[in-house]
């Protein structure tokens, strides 16, 4: 559904993309996810051809990106682009006119995108009587008005409370499944990324680092699981643990250790014997863990 191919783009000195080569097949949910400053909204740009590439090739759906595949892309971008004084009706409808929906579609479609989005009891409020939840969800129900093939979600989630974040999550995976859409989505939500892509690309500095499907990208670090520790002798546990074979990392604050063997916890506990341990915990390999690791640089 999209192709990618060695996509570049430098603002004035600023290389924002370098080679950029992404393949994304009708119906995935893939997970663009970078630090700040990787390229992420750059790409998306150059997708909706927003942006003018340097070099490099974008295909959607088969096609060179132009004003023909512009009405396949659905955006949501990153801050909400809504008409404050209109009310969500009024929104969907401008925009549906604006993609081109037939007449006499408008309105049941306008209907059904408030319905998908939970909006229906809220059709005739204006955009700056809504909260930050549905105000995002307008924006989504934007995003899909014109049944695009192509969803590409800017930070969909971004400075939501949990409640609505899990509202959001629910319509993301809907509009996959029952809909059957192509999913781009970019997030520094990790556990967003985990709950909802089927793979996921990590970039940094224009690069794609590397892309996988979670369990793959979980078997890069080779831990069985990952232990944390609290200690007011944190060197003595570093070599303890190291000489047991665990790799020390610092996670922010945390010092915690990649295990690579089962042990159950009083064995785990007697490998750091004679290191005071105020505390103790352990979890599975995560997402974070391996995005922490790809995009680390080598300073640390
Ligand atoms: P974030 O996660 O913060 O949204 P991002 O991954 O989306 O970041 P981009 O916004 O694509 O990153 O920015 C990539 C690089 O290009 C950054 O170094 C940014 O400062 C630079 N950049 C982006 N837009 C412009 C612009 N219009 N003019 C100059 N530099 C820009």
């Amino acid at each position: 559904m999209l192709s990618i191919r060695d996509l570049s783009k430098t603002y004035k000195d600023r290389q924002a993309l370098k080679n950029l080569n992404l393949y994304i097949a009708a119906g995935e949910v893939y997970g663009l996810l970078g630090p700040n400053g990787a390229g992420k909204t750059t790409a998306i740009n150059l997708i909706c051809g927003l942006l003018q590439a340097d070099s490099g090739e974008v295909f959607v759906n088969g096609k060179v990106v132009s004003d023909k595949t512009r009405p396949w892309i659905g955006v949501m971008p990153q801050e909400n682009l809504l008409y404050r004084t209109l009310s969500c009706e009024e929104n969907l409808m401008f925009f549906a006119r604006i993609y081109g929906l037939a007449r006499r579609l408008r309105s049941r479609r306008v209907q059904e995108c408030l319905a998908a989005v939970n909006l229906l009891d809220r059709a005739k409020t204006p955009v700056e009587k809504l909260s930050g939840g549905m105000q995002r969800r307008l924006s989504l129900a934007i995003a899909i008005v014109h049944r695009p093939k192509l969803l590409i979600l800017d930070e969909p989630t971004t400075g939501l409370d949990i409640e609505v974040r899990h509202e959001v999550w629910e319509l993301i995976r809907w509009l996959s499944r029952e809909e059957g859409m192509t999913i781009l989505l970019t997030t520094h939500l990790l556990d967003e990324a985990e709950r909802l892509c089927d793979r996921i690309g990590i970039v940094k500095q224009g690069h794609l680092l590397t892309e996988g499907t979670l369990l793959e990208l979980r078997q890069r670090i080779p831990a069985r699981e990952i232990v944390t520790i609290e200690t007011s002798e944190p060197n003595k546990a570093v070599s303890l643990g190291t000489a047991h074979g665990f790799t020390p990392r610092r996670y922010g604050s945390e010092l915690s250790f990649w295990i690579p063997e089962d042990l159950a916890l009083k064995d785990l506990i007697e490998r750091f014997d004679g290191v005071p341990l105020d505390a103790i915990s352990r979890t599975p390999v995560k997402l974070e863990h391996v995005y922490l690791e790809i995009t680390r640089g080598p300073e640390r």
